[in-house]
């Protein structure tokens, strides 16, 4: 299969058959998932060590979480999910996105990779 930003890799998350999808109407921008990232893979809470970064226009009242090819579900936690106060963010299967779609037809997306 041909590699693209929304399909599965070899490496981190993908492996597992996950995608996250963000619910972006949700997101404040708040960088809880950002913190607990970091300070599970890294011990300090340094959202530009994250596996997940939130990009920000505060004028524009947009934010959009990025995940990077190093996530690894934190063994299985996901903890970015389950720390989002707004319960923006959640780790699904291929078909699960794929029904989803398909019934929403618009709206969610799985969040295009950054990173080597
Ligand atoms: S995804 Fe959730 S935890 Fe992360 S910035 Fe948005 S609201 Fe906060
Ligand atoms: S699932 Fe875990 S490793 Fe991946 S971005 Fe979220 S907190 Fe970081």
């Amino acid at each position: 299969m041909e590699k693209t930003a929304f399909s599965p890799s070899n490496e981190g998350a993908s492996q597992s058959g996950k995608a996250l999808i963000v619910e972006p109407e949700k997101c404040k921008g708040c960088s809880v998932c950002e913190l607990i990232c970091s300070s599970f893979h890294h011990g300090e809470y340094n959202p530009s060590k994250s596996y997940i970064k939130i990009f920000k226009n505060k004028d524009m009242c947009v934010f959009i979480p990025l995940l990077s090819v190093r996530c690894d579900l934190c063994n299985g936690e996901e903890l970015c999910a389950k720390w989002c106060p707004e319960k923006a963010l959640s780790f699904l299967s291929w078909p699960e996105v794929a029904k989803q779609r398909r019934q929403l037809s618009m709206g969610r997306f799985p969040t295009p990779y950054f990173g080597e």
